[in-house]
């Protein structure tokens, strides 16, 4: 199927909501829509952060996954204790390859599963003492652990356990931060409601800690990066440009971060803002705080890469300006043969996404200078501010849909025909057995980085691979091809 006109996808949406009960309908609308350009508020076109509707298969996460496995879990230096029954910290362990540097389990953790490993007795008794037990056993067990987070799962809120009481206590006990978060799986709607529990314990228990200190030697290009958490090496690749024009990266929030970073992002410049939903909270803060200006980026693909890297350098005298130009220059000759290599095999091919954060709209760039066309896009745990910016970015009469469910991403699907899909390790199977082209859109597919110029050719690279794999022309199952055989037999 050809592009859709906006009559056709507006017919395309009543048509998948047939199927619900008339309630579940008037509901599910509200979340789906064709975008048009010319509005300015996405509030007059898509609800959402609403409680996703008992019975569709939602494809979000808890507010626990937002805290440990988004926000805190990436800080390197720390042990995250996943506070609860086993599962939640061992399902989750390491699942979004946030990279770091280090001696894993000597001076940094970021792989490892710390649980209390609630029992029956624990829901019973309350878990206080074991998690003071812990935090002993992990202080002569690693000492070179600079803090400690403890990461509430659903029980804990459930039953009551004064974790802020205890961490108090541990802490100074210990001489070092143990900070209680209650980022409980049942708060809020998504992990969303997570991220900003997060973000609310790192500005309570983190950020005034060298508040009056001024013994650290400032310099007036200091940025601090918020919100890329490492995946694969994305802030690597990014720090990489950000150094090259000329600034100095004080703290990378949060992956491959320590500790001692994020109590010194106060003393900075300027935050570069990559994904704005889980970390805009705490940016917001340090501009109030601090007076800390903060500007959000995009290092997906040469074109938004030289926008944002301009857009940077505005905040800075002539040096940094000129930094950036020559950054661009310096790597245009890179990103001209990636794209003279692969936008033919690419040119005209068309992406359906379906992501988190800040993906659904930052990758959308990334994709046309490949001469691709996203032609549908949603969130899993957006708000409007989220919408707002993804209209622009998405042409008109494409579709929108907003924690989109199982069913209704099929029916999308089956109709647009998009060439390829980016989406999650939940959608990864069922669309490859329909035949369709799929990229992991959250883990890079264990590949990556691909934010900056290093990872553009990492991301062109693999579209390419998948795209182009010869495995889908031979997705027939062979007893449907050989069907003829045996009346051939039959007949001689
Ligand atoms: S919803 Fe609760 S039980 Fe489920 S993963 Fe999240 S914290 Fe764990």
């Amino acid at each position: 199927m050809t592009n859709l006109t906006r009559e056709e996808t507006e017919a395309l949406i009543a048509e998948v909501l047939e199927i619900y009960p008339e309630k579940a309908k008037k509901d599910r609308a509200k979340h789906l829509t064709v975008n048009d350009q010319s509005i300015e508020q996405s509030k007059k076109c898509i609800t959402s952060n609403r409680k996703s509707l008992p019975g569709v298969m939602t494809i979000r996460g808890c507010a626990y996954a937002g805290s440990k496995g988004v926000v805190w879990g990436p800080i390197k230096d720390m042990i995250h204790i996943s506070h609860g029954p086993v599962g939640c910290g061992q399902y989750s362990r390491a699942g979004r390859r946030n990279y770091y540097v280090g001696t894993t389990g000597i001076n940094t953790f970021g792989t490892m599963n710390f649980t209390s490993d609630f029992q029956e007795k624990d829901i019973v008794f309350g878990g206080d003492k074991k998690l003071a037990k812990i935090m002993t056993e992990i202080e002569s067990l690693f000492p070179l652990a600079k803090g400690i987070s403890v990461q509430s799962e659903c029980p804990i809120g459930l039953i009551g356990d004064d974790i802020e009481a205890v961490s108090k206590k541990a802490s100074k006990e210990l001489n070092k931060p143990v900070v209680p978060v209650r980022c409980e799986g049942f708060r809020g709607v998504s992990q969303s409601l997570g991220h900003h529990i997060a973000n609310d314990a790192i500005r309570d228990w983190v950020l005034d800690k060298r508040d009056g200190d001024n013994s650290f030697q400032t310099t007036p290009y200091d940025v601090s990066i918020i919100g890329d958490y490492n995946i694969g090496g994305d802030a690597w690749s990014s720090r990489t440009l950000l150094e090259e024009m000329g600034l100095r990266v004080v703290s990378q929030w949060s992956g491959d971060g320590t500790l001692a970073e994020m109590e010194l992002t106060p003393k900075v410049k300027l935050n570069l803002l990559h994904c704005y939903r889980s970390m805009n909270y705490i940016s917001r803060h340090m501009e109030e705080k601090y007076g800390i200006p903060w500007v959000e980026y995009n290092f997906f693909g040469p074109t938004k890469i030289a926008e944002s890297l301009r857009k940077i350098a505005g905040y800075f005298d002539d040096t940094i300006k000129e930094g950036a130009e020559r950054v661009i220059e310096r790597y245009k000759a890179q990103y001209d043969a990636v794209i003279a290599k692969y936008r033919p095999r690419l040119e005209g091919k068309r992406v359906m996404l379906y992501v988190g954060g800040l993906r659904p709209r930052h990758v959308i760039g990334a994709y046309e200078d490949l001469g691709m066309e996203v032609v549908g896009t949603g969130y899993e745990f957006a708000h409007n501010d989220d919408y707002d910016r993804t209209i622009k970015d998405m042409g008109n009469a494409t579709l929108i849909y907003d924690d989109v469910t199982g069913y209704e991403f099929e029916e999308f699907v089956k109709k647009v025909k998009p060439d390829l899909i980016g989406a999650g390790i939940k959608e990864k199977y069922i669309f490859q057995k329909m035949g369709i082209p799929f990229r992991q859109m959250h883990s890079w597919d264990y590949s990556g980085p691909y934010h900056g110029y290093d990872g553009f050719a990492i991301f062109a690279r693999d579209m390419d691979m998948t795209l182009n794999n010869p495995c889908w022309g031979k997705m027939k199952a062979p007893w449907i091809k050989d069907e003829a055989a045996p009346a051939v037999a039959a007949a001689a």
